[in-house]
């Protein structure tokens, strides 16, 4: 029997999709943090469950050539990334590899092939949107990132993966909630006032968009924290407050008040330009969104003849980036503000053979289909949890040549894969993009080409 607080050597056989290193001690599996497949440890066991324990590492026998020095000086507390002891071109080959567990395990595609995954040059600096927690520190108001699995506010200056811009818009608010005494919030008694800082930047375009997340819509002294974002920081278009006096996890609500500049912000991906708003979703690293989007359209493989679906279609980004190549794109988004902006982004780019439907894609794909609208190529970008299963099913029977299916999720790709699979489908590419370096999250474009008729 394990117990807490034992130390074994342990040598580490695998590696959890979340990045723990795997090995066993008496037949039962025990992860250990920050160990990596190959190596041999000493760990003390830190927490014992009935199928698993959970060790940390107290002492290296053989390291793995792959170790590194981790560059963020509170990466051992902070939950935002996960594999910075591994070398980058190891976390490439180890984010592969759980899209062949996924794909194989889940998806039933034994031997399936999966590209290497196409990794940035300088994995540094990448992220668009920073999400700053703010709370009490023992010393007064601290911002930085919480710690995993947990709501404690780890303070750092700088962040080695958002934009220099970002952790100084967010330095000078904490300046101005220190100087000025501004209440910060507290999650345990729900009182106080400034709750997150988020900043977005538009890499290309360099317009910067700050938000306050407050329980409140006044904010004291908002004059002075204006103008010291104004002095500060370079390409400043906007300051927002965003309203959120729910309790809970979610950081943002509905309500937005600007305070200086503009309601929206601009970027640029390629040649084309999009609307950033407080609320709507956008790809957080360009770079790899590029990589993406035109792996998305290369494997759509549109000759201008061609009727797309873009369903999931966010603010109708894939769609812009496909409208060049086909003769006309739906796009299907579940946000109206987003379908809004999704138009807008059309008619700034002169986009006319592109339309926007508002709803959910498993009511509205099965209503289009209804009214005798068909795709012949349907590429599909979901949240997390997949597409649903009534959407695949009108998919089927609708028979587009070919689904490229865009997912931040190998494992609900992979059932899904399967479910076409099932129906007539083959997998013709896997490409793996690392959007979101040193963490273990992993994007994948899939080309499925239908190959026979449904049984
Ligand atoms: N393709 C876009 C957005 C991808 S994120 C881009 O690359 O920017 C997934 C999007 O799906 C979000 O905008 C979310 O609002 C939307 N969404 C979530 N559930 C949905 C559903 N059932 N039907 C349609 N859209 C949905």
């Amino acid at each position: 029997m394990i117990a807490k607080n034992q130390v074994f050597e342990i040598e580490i056989t695998g590696q959890t999709h979340e990045g723990l290193g795997v090995g066993r001690v008496d037949g039962m599996a025990v992860f250990v943090q920050g160990a990596i497949a190959g190596e041999k440890v000493v760990a003390k066991i830190i927490k014992v469950l009935k199928n698993y324990a959970v060790a940390r590492i107290e002492s290296f026998i053989e390291k793995s050539p792959d170790r590194t020095e981790p560059f963020c000086p509170v990466y051992k507390r902070c939950g935002g990334c996960n594999l910075q002891h591994m070398t980058y071109e190891r976390t490439l080959q180890f984010k592969r590899q759980v899209v062949i567990d996924n794909l194989e395990r889940i998806g039933g595609l034994e031997g399936i092939h999966v590209e290497p995954v196409i990794g940035m040059e300088t994995p540094r600096r990448y992220r668009n949107k920073a999400q700053y927690p703010v709370g009490m520190g023992d010393n007064g108001p601290i911002a930085g990132f919480f710690a995993p699995r947990s709501h404690e506010i780890i303070q750092t200056e700088e962040c080695g993966i958002q934009h220099p811009t970002s952790d100084l818009a967010k330095n000078t608010v904490l300046e101005f909630i220190r100087a000025n005494r501004i209440p910060v919030y507290d999650e345990l008694t729900h009182k106080g006032l400034i709750r997150h800082v988020v900043v977005k930047v538009g890499f290309a375009t360099g317009e910067v968009m700050v938000i306050l997340v407050s329980t409140s819509s006044i904010i004291p002294k908002k004059d002075k924290l204006v103008s010291l974002l104004k002095e500060r920081i370079p390409g400043l278009a906007s300051i927002v407050v965003n309203v959120n006096d729910k309790t809970g996890n979610v950081i943002l609500g509905s309500k937005n008040i600007t305070l200086y500049g503009k309601d929206t912000i601009e970027d640029k991906l390629g040649d084309l330009f999009f609307e950033i708003s407080p609320l709507s979703f956008y790809q957080i690293n360009p770079e790899q969104t590029l990589v993406l989007y035109n792996k998305a359209v290369e494997y759509a493989g549109l000759t201008g003849k061609e009727t797309v679906f873009d369903l999931y279609c966010g603010i109708g980004t894939i769609s812009l980036f496909a409208a060049g190549k086909a003769k006309k794109v739906i796009g299907v988004e579940s946000v109206p503000e987003a379908v809004e902006a999704a138009r807008r982004n059309a008619e700034r780019n002169r986009i006319n053979h592109a339309e926007f439907y508002c709803g959910n894609a498993e009511d509205v794909v099965p209503e289009l289909y209804r009214q005798g609208m068909k795709a012949d190529v349907v590429i599909v970008d979901p949240p997390r949890k997949g597409c649903d299963e009534v959407l695949l099913k009108t998919l089927i029977e609708m028979a587009p040549q070919r689904i490229v299916y865009v997912s931040c999720n190998p494992s609900t790709l992979a059932r899904d894969m399967k479910v076409l699979h099932g129906s007539g489908y083959e997998p013709q590419k896997v490409q793996p993009v690392d959007m979101f370096p040193w963490t273990n999250h992993v994007e994948c474009v899939v080309l499925m080409s239908k190959v026979k008729n449904q049984v």
